[in-house]
């Protein structure tokens, strides 16, 4: 057994046994192997979308707060002088375009050697947009990526809203860094379910969504914290769990971060008023929270759940050694399935007269087709920030089962790990190659034409992408450790 895997397990161990939720271990005298190895800083602002700007996803009315949207940044500079910002927002999503725009401007304005901006994949507020510019063109790769058709050019309130959320990106970088100070780091993990596998396989072979009790999902929370070296309180903890923030129910016309927004809520009632709690969203393709779309206390309650479970992380902590920041891309390319045959193309083209928008993408399929393309690849960009030799976060764009997540646990050679999706980028799923190679019967995540009602089928690439992508993404993980 390699070392590094006998000490994730006592790790591991040490966090099982924790009952407590009163946080204290981080207020004892621990020594640093290097007294300047790290310095953090962090800060947020408020995001929440103006009364009347439509709550999605599920599209609708918007007619107040349960509770305020937050962006927050957790900045992490090493002796070097070498930084890096996590940003964490409530939203929904964002597309490569925005995600692109974000980090490149932060890293001007702010002087970051890398920025991650991650989505907490909140269900009752707002896809973060990209900026209009007159040098370019609306084009459709651009409102994919933006989820809309329409200009935000042309809606000045979402785009006065959109604007100040890419500004306050910037302001709270920008403060994080100014107040940068001498920084114990520390990671932990503890047991917590908000969620539930939602992909149920009937026995006639199709996936739908329901409760899959047995199926696989994250059955922890992680956390990465920074720790004053001068006052020994906590600067920020940064905490990762995978579900589909869906507690809220989609009839409720009152933006709300969810769970995750009454998890940090939670912490930041426990911690000292000036620690910052910021959530990552792990790999949560295939998990709903439970109980599904009921009512705001629930989604509190389980928010609640999953607080306490981070301060318990958060007691059993170990410090993280060494004294320098280690960060990589691998840029990475998914080929996308192969396109229907032509006989199911023309089968669909008569039964999908009256659906405008699945003529579009049959037509679409068509042209590939007769010039013997095959069909768009997507963009999946790996990052992985590496931390002395006891955590690894790797952040990945679009959305991806539960597997990555247990996948990444088990082969990182690191004490702990954190996975986030929805990160610089993404939009939509990318499935297991076992729900790949289901076909039509992939579900929504996962499947393919016919199946209409597979989310990528509905996309630019056309279709979901190939079996075989979940090894292409393992490979570019483990490139991020060598
Ligand atoms: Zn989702």
């Amino acid at each position: 057994m390699p070392t590094s895997i006998k000490t994730r397990r006592s790790f591991l161990l040490s966090a099982a046994v924790a009952g407590a939720t009163a946080s204290t271990a981080w207020r004892k005298t621990f020594a640093a192997p290097d007294p300047d190895a790290y310095f953090a800083g962090a800060a947020e602002r408020e995001i929440t979308p103006p009364e009347g700007m439509e709550i999605t996803h599920f599209i609708r009315e918007n007619i107040g707060v349960h509770d305020p949207l937050y962006v927050r940044a957790l900045v992490i500079r090493d002796s070097s002088g070498k930084q890096i910002a996590l940003v964490s927002a409530d939203a929904l999503g964002a597309g490569f375009a925005t995600c692109d725009e974000i980090r490149d401007r932060v890293k001007e304005k702010c002087g970051m050697d890398e920025v991650w901006f991650s989505c907490s994949h909140t269900h009752s507020g707002r896809w973060v947009l990209s900026t209009p510019r007159s040098d370019r063109e609306y084009t459709e790769e651009l409102q994919w990526d933006d989820g809309t058709h329409v200009p935000l050019i042309e809606r000045p309130a979402e785009l006065a809203w959109n604007t100040s959320v890419h500004q306050k990106i910037v302001d709270v970088v920008r403060e994080a860094t100014q107040s940068l100070q001498p920084a114990v780091l520390r990671t932990g993990r503890a047991p917590v379910k908000v969620g539930i596998n939602r992909r149920v396989t009937r026995p006639d072979g199709f996936t739908h969504m329901g409760w899959n009790r047995q199926g696989l999902i994250v059955p922890w929370v992680s956390t990465l914290s920074a720790h004053s070296k001068e006052t020994q309180q906590p600067i920020f903890i940064l905490f990762e769990h995978a579900a589909h923030p869906v507690t809220v129910p989609h009839t409720s016309r009152l933006v709300s971060a969810d769970f995750p927004g009454a998890a940090v809520a939670k912490l930041r009632k426990s911690l000292p008023t000036d620690c910052i709690a910021a959530f990552g969203q792990g790999c949560s393709a295939n998990i709903n929270s439970f109980p599904l779309r009921t009512t705001h206390e629930d989604a509190d309650a389980a928010g609640i759940k999953l607080g306490e479970a981070a301060l318990v992380a958060l007691d059993k902590s170990n410090v993280i050694t060494g004294d320098s920041i280690r960060f990589h891309t691998i840029p990475t390319i998914l080929p996308t399935m192969p396109l229907p045959s032509e006989k199911l193309i023309e089968a669909q083209l008569i039964a999908q007269k009256d659906h405008p928008d699945r003529i579009r993408q049959l037509k679409k399929i068509t042209a590939y087709r007769a010039t013997g393309q095959v069909p768009p690849a997507r963009r999946l960009d790996a990052h992985g920030l590496m931390l002395g030799k006891e955590f690894c976060l790797i952040g990945l764009p679009y959305e991806h089962f539960s597997h990555t997540e247990r996948w990444i646990d088990r082969a990182a050679p690191f004490a702990n790990t954190m996975a986030f999706t929805l990160t610089n980028g993404g939009r939509g799923y990318i499935g297991s190659d076992a729900g790949l190679a289901m076909g039509p019967n992939g579900g929504y995540e996962a499947g393919c034409m016919p199946n209409w009602s597979a989310h990528e089928v509905m996309s630019p690439n056309l279709g979901p992408p190939a079996v075989g992508s979940e090894k292409i993404i393992q490979s570019a993980i483990a490139a991020l450790w060598s």
